[in-house]
């Protein structure tokens, strides 16, 4: 039961991987997605190309970090960890080197309130981590700091990370910092983008907890 469980859960893991490319939010063989499981995650393997994977290929991980499976878990298995730890709420992570994110992070720039959708990712800008090397304490330490009250933070001259409570969720979340990044390294082209004000995105957060919410079956 189990197995049949988990088998199926991974190839949704692997489905969201292959969205992930589709949609244009990862570059190659980068990036990496986890899915919050019992008492541990299922991960992607590290370096392997999505469009190959199988089910069985999945890396099961405890919350301690050790796991019995065949393959290397991703190098950045650490961030996906202290995520599902720190944050309850998180059902599923994304890592992944969008073009824009990316570019922003390069100037280790935030995402300031230029537009009222900055929101999503649950404060009032999205925050650019410091720099580490990449599958390290540090760069997960740095990570948590950037995603404190959020659910989405860009990663010094690396990339983006966001979490959300499934899949589904996540990816959507990790389309809409990318899109928020292309507008807002777009309008900083042409000019100073207006920021809005704190008790503007307080009023948007607000609104946003009930925004969308149709009757069961509508949504
Ligand atoms: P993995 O292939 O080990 O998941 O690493 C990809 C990556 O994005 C490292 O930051
Ligand atoms: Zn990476």
């Amino acid at each position: 039961m189990t197995s049949t469980r988990r088998a199926s859960l991974s190839q949704q893991l692997i489905d969201t991987c292959l969205a992930m490319n589709d949609e244009g939010i990862n570059q190659g063989n980068a990036g990496n997605i986890s899915l919050r499981f019992d008492d541990g995650f299922l991960i992607t393997p590290s370096g392997l190309a999505y469009d190959r994977l199988q089910p069985a290929d999945i890396v099961l991980v405890a919350l301690d970090g050790s796991s019995r499976d065949r393959l290397q878990a991703s190098s950045e298995w650490r961030m996906h960890r202290d995520v599902y730890l720190e944050r309850p709420e998180a059902g599923a992570v994304l890592h992944a080197h969008p073009t824009f994110s990316t570019a922003l992070s390069c100037l280790r720039l935030d995402i300031p309130a230029f537009h009222y959708m900055v929101a999503v990712a649950g404060g009032s800008d999205i925050k650019c981590a410091d720099y580490a090397l990449f599958g390290t304490q540090q760069l997960s330490d740095n990570m948590l700091a950037a995603l404190d009250g959020r659910r989405a933070c860009l990663l010094g001259t690396h990339g983006m990370i966001c979490f959300h409570e499934n899949l589904e969720k996540a990816l959507w979340l990790g389309i809409e910092v990318e899109t928020l990044a292309r507008q807002y390294w777009h309008a900083r082209q042409a000019g100073d983008p207006v920021i809005l004000s704190a008790a503007q995105m307080q009023e948007v957060i607000e609104k946003f907890t009930d925004y969308g919410k149709q009757p069961a079956g509508e949504d």
